[in-house]
């Protein structure tokens, strides 16, 4: 090796330590800690008596997700926390009472698509995998993260999200519940319902190709039928554009609301690229809050 390419392996490696070392989960939980001991505002009763839809409006952070203090003037996006317990009962396609029996309802129907996902050799997925990877949650929330494919920890395990990324993953839905974002509901791994599009590891972490996601995207379909969701989230360009059914980048997909049969559907960066690339928390953490406001509005 080239005294100047060693130079760029160690540059690279340094890079890659001082990014572990900034504890990026941190930052979420910082973050969420801040909202959660943000003083509430009153909320505005509605004639109906539940919350008006002002009362539901996010009011603005003063800090981001660094902890820095953000000038009104100079505030890019600002950050938003939803503050006011809002009502739950009216939510489509269910309120939070009707999640039970549609979390009930949706089991029997999750275990059938595990048992086929686990006997699936409809692609050479089959050939190289370890272990199939169907999903982990539940329908109680009714959230759904939808995110690339399985990696190496994944096809290990035989569960999605359990490898860097993945315990990325956990930190921004326990940073979500600690800020209370989504009031009145509870959010974590067993509440919320995670997935990919390919349910098997493509060799080396490969990209999932054309004719892979076609033959697998039918299972993906089927849970989401069957879990109901009220907002399902995509991580990263190929749940993006699968759900959304258009191309793009995610700097030009997210931050819009989109329609997935039933569902309200947002698209943010995946948690692989923000260890990438830590620019992405802080989009990532407003996706967070669009998701939580999109959740409380019909
Ligand atoms: N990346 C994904 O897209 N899915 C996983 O399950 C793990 C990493």
């Amino acid at each position: 090796m080239s005294d100047e390419l060693a130079h760029i392996v160690r540059g690279v490696r340094r890079a890659l330590e001082l990014e572990e070392a900034s504890g990026i989960g941190e930052l979420f939980a910082a973050s969420a800690e801040r909202a959660r001991r943000a003083p509430p505002s009153p909320a505005e009763p509605s004639p109906s008596g539940s919350p008006s839809v002002a009362a539901l409006a996010p009011t603005k952070s003063e800090v981001d997700l660094f902890g820095n203090p953000v000038p009104k003037a100079s505030a890019e996006v600002e950050v938003e926390t939803p503050q006011a317990p809002p009502s739950l009962s009216g939510l489509a396609p269910a309120g939070i009472a009707g999640r039970a029996e549609i979390r009930q309802a949706s089991l029997p129907v999750l275990q059938q698509l595990a048992k086929e996902i686990n006997a699936c050799r409809q692609c050479g997925l089959c050939e190289t995998r370890t272990n199939a990877v169907p999903g982990v949650g539940s329908a109680a929330s009714g959230i759904v993260f939808v995110g690339e494919a399985p990696g190496a920890e994944e096809d290990r395990r035989g569960e999605p999200f359990v490898g860097r990324a993945g315990e990325l993953l956990t930190k921004i839905i326990q940073a979500m519940d600690d800020a209370h974002l989504v009031p009145g509901v509870s959010l974590s791994r067993e509440s919320v319902y995670i997935c990919n599009v390919l349910k098997c590891r493509p060799p080396e972490n490969r990209n999932p190709l054309p004719h892979e996601i076609e033959l697998c995207s039918p299972y993906l379909e089927r849970q989401l039928a069957a879990l109901q969701p009220r907002i399902i989230c995509c991580l990263g360009k190929f749940a993006a554009e699968l759900l959304v059914g258009a191309k793009g980048t995610i700097g030009g997909l997210r931050g819009k609301v989109y329609r997935y049969r039933g569902a309200k559907l947002i698209v943010t960066y995946h948690p692989a690229a923000c260890l990438r690339n830590p620019a992405y928390k802080r989009p990532v953490w407003e996706d967070m809050q669009l998701l939580a406001r999109e959740y409380l509005t019909d």
